[in-house]
């Protein structure tokens, strides 16, 4: 097979006493669109945060292609897109003017950027609200454009915690037919979410934390959704167990 574009191998994450993230080790590869499943408290967030180089990990490494995010950080960088559970846009800033300033820190210039995020903007209806300063944008606009915008610098992976958090319904849908179409293009995605009956049909893998602890990594096909049964009760399955 080829080199996965991540590879996360035993990472580890203790806070005090907590092992927050127990030997988490995963790889993600082209076209794979891969839910992060877990309850309150499962280590996602943490793990999202490790993944991404915004916390060093109390053992493990990370690697996106053949870039390890702590030696080569610029490089590993470059080959993913993360939207974090609360987005950090800029409130004094457009949203257009948010999606260009990121776009910049990754080389590509306004022109390039404004053109890549048209259809973006067009498909989350944005096209009034991208002109005016984000302060005044809801919470699911500032969630669509923290996505645009890690998007323009096209990504060979995104990864989003709690993406559709916030989002209307309508807002939840034009984000699952985002997704579908950005790993339908080659690329992947690492997303965290709970609603599973979401993830059941935007999916085809599905990483399962409770406690920290990884308890599957379970492709789910149709195949698989016909003999297994509804996500669902997978999940609650292996996460009530000995409770
Ligand atoms: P999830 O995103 O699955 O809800 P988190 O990764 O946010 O889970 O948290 C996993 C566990 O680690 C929780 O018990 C949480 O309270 C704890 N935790 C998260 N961040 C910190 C931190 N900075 N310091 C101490 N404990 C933390
Ligand atoms: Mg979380």
């Amino acid at each position: 097979m080829n080199t996965p574009i991540l590879h996360a191998q035993n990472l580890q994450q203790s806070y005090g006493t907590l092992e927050a993230v127990k030997n988490f080790t995963a790889e993600i590869h082209a076209g794979e669109l891969v839910g992060l499943l877990g309850p309150n408290g499962a280590g996602k967030s943490t793990t999202l945060r490790i993944l991404t180089g915004l916390q060093q990990p109390t053992k493990g490494n990370v690697k996106y292609l053949n870039y390890d995010i702590a030696d080569s950080p610029i490089e590993a960088r470059r080959q993913f897109g993360y939207v974090a559970e609360q987005p950090m846009i800029i409130p004094y800033l457009t949203g257009i003017e948010y999606v260009e300033f990121v776009a910049g820190m990754y080389g590509v210039d306004g022109t390039t950027a404004k053109k890549r995020a048209e259809p973006y903007v067009e498909k989350f209806r944005l096209t009034g609200a991208v002109h005016k300063r984000a302060d005044q944008y809801s919470h699911g606009m500032q969630q669509k454009i923290a996505l645009i915008a890690q998007l323009v610098h096209e990504p060979k992976i995104l990864m989003a915690d709690e993406p559709t958090v916030g989002l209307d319904p309508d807002g939840t849908i034009e984000m699952q037919n985002v997704f579908r179409e950005y790993v339908a293009a080659g690329n992947s995605i690492l997303l965290s979410t709970h609603l599973l009956e979401m993830a059941e049909g935007l999916c085809n893998r599905v990483l399962i934390l409770s406690r920290g602890t990884l308890l599957a990594d379970q492709r789910i096909g149709e195949d698989w959704l016909k003999s297994h049964g509804h996500l669902q009760d997978y999940f609650f399955m292996l996460t009530r167990e000995g409770v």
